[in-house]
């Protein structure tokens, strides 16, 4: 296998702790298997502010561009927050994955055994959940236009051409016939046209996909059955907007959301992989970060882009292997959990690998 060129963008607040934790798991990996890493490092949101006075620059898309994949930790924090939208730490990642074309967000909620005290819901409610939320990225009302604020009133657009709804409709569909072969397309076509639209859509790509069973379900609904009966659901299918709330209810489902994992994907599965959590600035450079979505999104990459399953379990068995051992992070800790910080629960889950 030829040498993989993984750009690292650590970004800001916990973002280069659970950065370390990957590239330990890296080298671990790249000492066990056949595999080489090159890994270059980049700048990106606050970080990039503070160097460049921008969120992300030319350099950085480049070098994003070049890579095979990318690993990134997350931005923002209060030193930037005064900044208006358009110059904010978090305006870097939404031009990064809007300039590589990452279309598909992939963000699967599992619940390891050991987390069933962790979840805020009852442990039969929650107990195996295994689903994936599967949410369009670059377009809808994070990206529409016209947008603006104005002293009396403020606007944003929410729209999505048939292509951008077909592609993203393929992956939820592409992704299920590997699962348990349902998708649920979750819109608020009782009120939106633009909704209306997103499941004439599906309808319309679901045709090609006979043996996967299709379901559409309102946001607001879909927000209560996940709290309510999660396990109803296998691939839930969304669009940008709907997809970033639903995502962080199914991450607390999990115990915490220091334990999701993200891939955001292009039409040829080159990924930005990253956990769901931001840069959580109340706990940053205290060493207590849970590391578990970072190393999970490490185990999504393999699976993903490098085309290397049997790693990618190797990844999700030994963070299995650990929470069972009774070790964990303070987010996800019970009465009875070996509290470890980011390093020490880093080093026992790459020992496990
Ligand atoms: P957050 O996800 O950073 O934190 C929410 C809460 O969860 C905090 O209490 C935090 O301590 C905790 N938490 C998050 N990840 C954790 C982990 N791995 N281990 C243990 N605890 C964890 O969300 P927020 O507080 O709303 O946002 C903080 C900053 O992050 C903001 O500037 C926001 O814009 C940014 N943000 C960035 C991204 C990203 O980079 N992809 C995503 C969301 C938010």
């Amino acid at each position: 296998m030829k040498d993989i060129d993984l750009l690292l963008l650590s970004g800001d607040g916990v973002g280069p702790e659970i950065m370390e934790s990957a590239i330990s798991l890296l080298e671990k990996i790249q000492s066990s298997f056949k595999i080489n890493f090159n890994l270059i490092e980049g700048l990106i949101g606050g970080a990039s502010i503070d160097a460049h006075g921008l969120p992300v620059t030319d350099e950085t898309l480049n070098q994003a561009s070049q890579a095979d994949s990318i690993l990134f930790g997350a931005v923002g924090g209060p030193k930037w927050d005064s900044l208006p939208p358009n110059e904010k730490p978090e305006k870097g990642l939404l031009e990064l994955r809007s300039s590589l074309g990452l279309f598909a967000n992939l963000r699967p909620a599992i619940l390891f055994d050991s987390s069933l005290e962790a979840s805020s819901l009852k442990p039969d409610i929650i107990k195996d959940l295994d689903m994936l939320i599967v949410r369009e990225l670059t377009g809808g009302i994070y990206f529409g236009e016209p947008r603006g604020k104005k002293s009396s009133s403020a606007f944003n657009t929410m729209i999505y051409e048939r292509h951008e709804v077909e592609r993203i409709a393929r992956v939820a569909f592409d992704s299920a016939s590997l699962r348990n072969k349902k998708v649920c397309s979750v819109d608020k076509s009782n009120v939106l046209e633009v909704s209306e639209f997103w499941r004439e859509v599906v309808i319309d790509v679901s045709k090609d996909y006979p043996d996967i069973e299709l379901s559409h379900m309102l946001v607001d609904n879909a927000a209560m059955q996940l709290v309510k009966n999660p396990k109803q659901f296998d691939v839930i299918l969304s669009s940008n907007l709907f997809g970033d709330i639903l995502s962080d209810i199914s991450a607390m489902l999990t115990g915490s959301i220091g334990m999701l994992p993200s891939a955001s994907l292009d039409n040829r599965n080159k990924g930005l992989y990253e956990p769901v959590h931001g840069s959580a600035p109340d706990i940053a450079g205290q060493g207590t970060v849970n590391p578990i979505a970072m190393i999970l999104s490490v185990g999504m990459m393999f699976r993903y882009s490098l085309d290397q399953l049997e790693i990618s379990e190797k990844i999700k068995s030994a963070v299995s292997n650990t929470l069972n051992d009774g070790y964990a992070t303070e987010d996800i800790a019970d009465k009875n959990s070996k509290i470890c910080s980011t390093k020490e629960l880093t080093k026992i889950i790459i020992d496990h690998v």
